[in-house]
């Protein structure tokens, strides 16, 4: 598994590219070969048998997902005496979130070979029987900062491998409030199809720059999920295509059985590119 030893006399860390909840991210350079990496550093020390046994599965599924083009993939891993090191290919186009901060919004051209993307990368992981349930824009990366860049899927720290292709079961309360799905806040099994509540999540925000649910109270936040309360506010949404709602209205289907599949959403013809406004 993890090699063993003294990490900093094989890499030297750089700056730090970004932070999540459990762990910090740098980049690393190995000393003998000078090759560029991002090192995702958790600390050993401290860690539960519970988040040991995570941290395990956070490491099988990135070696099983690694081939794909938008997916980051994941080189090696690490371990001294202090931290748990994960290295992954370097990524140097920043997150998805800043980018639409940054931009606004999205061009419908530009957000649809971005949905097309994440979907593309869903369609490999669901087939190996991997839920990402944490996708969101600080999840995604970008894989240049000058336009068109590819989108990355990357934090597979909340992921989970199915036995069954289809299986429905509760793997426990995970995933990020505003992009949680309703069966998730009800308490209900669940499966493949949080993924894709979480990616109408997304086009949303990429079309308005908003996102489809908020409330500072979270409490009311959940009952706006569940219920599946959202809507399309004038102005900005006049310019977005009917083939764009039509997607984001079939993603967002309460019923994660009724929800639109992988499959058919590649298909729809906003994801194919043939109905994206040109205007929005
Ligand atoms: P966590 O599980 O703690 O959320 P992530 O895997 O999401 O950790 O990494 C945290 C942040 O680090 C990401 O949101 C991103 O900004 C940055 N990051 C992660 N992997 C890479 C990479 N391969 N290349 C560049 N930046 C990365
Ligand atoms: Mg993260």
């Amino acid at each position: 598994m993890a090699s063993e030893g003294d990490f900093s006399k094989e890499y030297t860390l750089g700056k730090e590219l970004g932070k999540g909840a459990f762990s910090i991210v740098k980049e690393g350079i190995h000393c003998k070969t000078k090759k560029v990496c991002a090192v995702k550093i958790i600390k050993a020390k401290s860690l539960s048998a519970r988040e040991q046994s995570k941290l395990e599965r956070e490491t099988r599924i990135c070696r099983l997902i690694s081939s794909h083009a938008n997916i980051v993939s994941m080189i090696d891993t690490f371990k001294d005496k202090e931290h748990y090191y994960m290295l992954f290919e370097l990524i140097t186009g920043g997150e998805l979130f800043d980018d639409i901060v940054k931009r606004e919004f999205y061009s419908e051209e530009d957000a649809s070979k971005a949905i097309r993307q994440i979907l593309d990368a869903l369609l490999y992981c669901h087939e190996k029987g991997i839920v990402h349930r944490d996708l969101k824009p600080e999840n995604l990366l970008l894989s240049s900062k000058v336009p068109p860049a590819d989108i990355k899927v990357a934090d597979f720290g909340l992921a989970i491998e199915l036995e069954h292709p289809t299986e429905f079961n509760w793997y426990g309360f995970a995933g990020t409030p505003g992009y949680l799905s309703p069966e998730v806040i009800k308490r209900e099994p669940y499966g493949k199809p949080v993924d894709m509540w979480a990616i109408g999540v997304i086009l949303y925000i990429l079309l308005v720059g908003y996102p489809p649910f908020w409330d500072e109270i979270q409490e009311r936040l959940y009952k706006q999920i569940k219920e599946g309360r959202y809507d399309f506010p004038r102005p900005e949404w006049d310019t977005v295509s009917k083939s764009a709602k039509d997607l984001i209205m079939k993603m967002l289907i309460v019923d994660p059985i009724k929800r639109i599949t992988i499959d058919d959403a590649l298909h729809h013809p906003w994801v194919r590119g043939k109905e994206a406004s040109k205007m929005h």
